[in-house]
């Protein structure tokens, strides 16, 4: 499925996700965890703050 980074903006193709799961961006290295189908269809997805 696709996948357009909330940071980056840039779209990736990953393999199919379960709700929870984590997958990280290939062109900024974020991650981003899978929440589900939205109302919509859509797939959402949220970042995970790193802690530093
Ligand atoms: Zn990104």
């Amino acid at each position: 499925m696709k996948v357009t980074c909330l940071e980056c903006q840039n779209e990736f193709d990953i393999e199919t996700v379960s709700v929870g799961d984590t997958v990280e961006c290939p062109f900024c290295g974020i991650e981003l965890e899978y929440k589900g189908k939205s109302n919509e269809g859509k797939e959402e997805f949220e970042v995970i703050e790193e802690e530093k």
